[in-house]
């Protein structure tokens, strides 16, 4: 018997392990008769149980079942430890506006608009940041790409009318279900790892629209977070900043907020636990294992990006932004960067696989049922 969505409730999200993602609503096989829906909580739900077709295609291709794992190791050639690499660099990007508006290097943007102006690809999905999180957004215009770099915040939008919330999620693979009204069918897509695990569970099966995603750009990822008020007023008191100052955030070895004044807030991504979405508690990939390319900061000194190829096609469209329109990090600087960076991509793996290791035991042992 097929697993069906009613086996993801129990297997997936009672376990708190939905990441939301929003996979299995995209491409439900009967999104068109209202099988599934999204709750106000951003978690998928049936909206109409009968209209199940009882296809597993929801199941298949979740990135929080094992289903489909030997597929997508063989096809992205994963090797243990951290997936299939083939070279380590740091770099930034050329162009002044780009790297000014990059959350670290801007080396993401410059390569998706390098892209662009060679025809390679048609758009690209990316999340542009607001004030209360990010927004996935299917980028059609090389303007709209540069518009999604970053996570600055615009002081001309006017934060005081807002909420102080903010989550750094973007549910990017819904932005595909877009795909249906466009008829763009050569796109990079960008996401955490848990987004790339799902894209390539659906290129495994050829599931339409994802075999117009010609290249895959994967983000480390420490995890999802969800800042309230009460989380910013502790912040706030205990590092001495004030909210209406942050200009811009990122995720590194730590989380950090840049001010206004120049100073970085430095708060520890094991200090914000308690507002880490769940899944990412059980999630055992940092580095984006199954992306073509990979990019983080960790490794890189402020302002580059470290980037990791991991496919031939990788290789290429790095090898020829790296002509066109990124700088390598100068060895006369520091002739050990590539080792170092190496070391700390290593350890943050490591670290994110013995704690889901652990937490998924201390689940089998308490039997505790979270729904997420
Ligand atoms: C949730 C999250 C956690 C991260 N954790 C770490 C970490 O622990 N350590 C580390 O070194 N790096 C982490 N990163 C990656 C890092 O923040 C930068 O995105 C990366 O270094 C690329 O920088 P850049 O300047 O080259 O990219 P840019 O040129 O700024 O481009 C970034 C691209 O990522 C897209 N994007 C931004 N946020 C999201 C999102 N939430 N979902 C999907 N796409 C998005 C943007 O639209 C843009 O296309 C994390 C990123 C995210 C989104
Ligand atoms: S129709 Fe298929 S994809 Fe949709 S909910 Fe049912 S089993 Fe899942
Ligand atoms: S992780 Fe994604 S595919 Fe799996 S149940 Fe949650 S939203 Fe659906
Ligand atoms: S830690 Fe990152 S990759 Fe893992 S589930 Fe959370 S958001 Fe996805």
């Amino acid at each position: 018997m097929k697993k069906t969505f009613s086996h993801l409730i129990q297997d997936v999200q009672e376990q708190g392990k939905c990441n939301h993602c929003g996979g299995c609503v995209t491409f439900c096989s009967a999104v068109n008769y209202g099988a599934l829906d999204i709750d106000e909580n951003g978690k998928p739900c049936f909206s109409n149980i009968d209209k199940c077709l009882e296809c597993g295609l929801c199941y298949s291709i979740c990135p929080q079942t094992n289903e489909l794992d030997e597929e997508i190791k063989q096809n992205a050639k994963w090797q243990e430890p951290l997936g299939n690499i083939i070279g380590i660099s740091i770099t930034r990007a050329k162009d002044n506006e780009i790297r000014q508006n990059g959350t670290d290097g801007g080396v993401v943007t410059a390569v998706l608009t390098h892209l662009f102006d060679s025809g390679r690809i048609d758009g690209a999905v990316v999340s542009r940041n607001t004030w209360h999180g990010r927004i996935p957004c299917l980028a059609k215009t090389k303007q709209e790409i540069i518009n999604s770099a970053g996570s600055h915040f615009n002081s001309s939008q006017g934060m005081v009318q807002f909420a102080r919330e903010y989550s750094t999620f973007s549910p990017s693979i819904k932005a595909l279900s877009e795909l249906r009204f466009n008829s763009l069918d050569r796109l990079a897509f960008v996401g955490t790892p848990c987004q790339i695990i799902a894209i390539r569970k659906m290129q495994a099966l050829h599931i339409v629209p994802s075999d117009s995603i010609a290249i895959c750009f994967g983000l480390f990822c420490s995890g999802n977070f969800f800042f309230n008020d009460t989380l910013f007023k502790n912040l706030e008191k205990e590092y001495q900043f004030q909210y209406d100052d942050i200009e811009k955030i990122n995720i590194k070895d730590d989380f950090i907020f840049s001010l206004s004044s120049g100073k970085q807030i430095h708060i520890p991504v094991d200090k914000l636990a308690p507002v880490k979405r769940s899944a990412c508690n059980f999630c055992k990939d940092f580095s984006a294992e199954y992306a073509d390319i990979s990019f983080g900061g960790l490794g890189a000194e402020n302002g580059w990006t470290t980037a990791i190829t991991r496919t031939s096609i990788g290789k290429a469209v790095f090898a020829a932004a790296l002509e066109k329109v990124l700088v390598s990090y100068r060895v006369e600087d520091n002739p050990k960067y590539v080792t170092q960076a190496e070391k700390k991509i290593f350890a943050a793996s490591e670290r994110k696989k013995q704690l889901a290791q652990q937490n998924l035991a201390d689940r089998e042992t308490s039997g505790i049922r979270v729904i997420s």
